[in-house]
């Protein structure tokens, strides 16, 4: 079984009290767990769900800082405040990501930058990548178990398709920035655009996630399950999923 958690959900920036980009996938008959996105405020999440010291990886889809920039916390809190004591944790990242970093990952971060196709194993999990239509290099990501799968889209327009990732996801986690009233530029998906694409893509369940904090949540959330032919969900911080 692999479960997939919200660290942190909102679009672009934090909300008020929320948190950017981040979501926990662990893989349980292998005690396998990835932190994907470290977008602001994940790392303090990832905390209330799992050690962050026995993570198995860490994917980062963009060099956008609402996907990245708590891994400064984790290399600090490593380096200084718990004694690290392990091998360094691997990194899969996209180009670009790394040159913001401010401080040495020497010895705590093991790193590996990936792009479009390329495909890593962690554990029992098999991930592969997707660069999809979002200005720097983004990568989705497929997280592939002995018997489900898991879609992330990262940040994307809608002209890049989910199924991109392969077939028969269970579970799509898809953005969906804004409504199809007040769209932003598109380099996002509306509510809309993401209940279609995972449609098309013939995804089980869809999740979406990535909301700015100024779009309608129920908006969001109608237009995308009335594009997706079934019900969706919100991705919210503490929410988990089996699949
Ligand atoms: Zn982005």
């Amino acid at each position: 079984m692999i479960s997939l958690t919200i660290l942190g959900c909102d679009g672009s920036h934090q909300d008020a009290g929320g948190a950017a980009s981040g979501y926990l996938v662990r893989s349980w008959a292998s005690g396998t767990s990835v932190w994907m996105d470290a977008g602001p405020g994940t790392f303090g999440n990832l905390q209330r769900f799992t050690d962050p010291f026995q993570l198995s990886a860490i994917v980062l889809t963009h060099e956008h800082h609402d996907h990245f920039s708590d891994v400064e916390g984790f290399i600090t809190a490593a380096r200084w405040v718990y004694g690290f004591a392990r091998d360094p944790v691997p990194v899969y990242a996209a180009p670009g990501v790394r040159g913001h970093l401010t401080q040495s990952i020497d010895g705590i971060l093991d790193w590996h930058e990936v792009g479009d196709g390329d495909g890593v194993d962690v554990g029992d999990l098999r991930l592969s990548f997707s660069r999809t239509h979002h200005p720097p290099v983004t990568l989705a990501t497929r997280l592939q178990g002995p018997s489900s799968a898991l879609g992330y889209s990262a940040d994307s327009g809608p002209e890049w398709s989910l199924s991109a990732l392969g077939p028969g996801l269970d579970l799509a986690l898809c953005e969906a920035t804004y409504t199809s009233d007040h769209k932003g530029p598109p380099i996002h998906m509306s509510g809309s655009e993401a209940g279609s694409n995972a449609r098309l893509a013939g995804a089980r369940r869809l999740v979406v996630t990535h909301r700015w904090p100024t779009a309608d949540a129920a908006e969001v959330l109608a237009e995308a399950s009335e594009a997706f032919g079934g019900t969706v969900e919100q991705a919210a911080v503490g929410r988990g999923y089996s699949l």
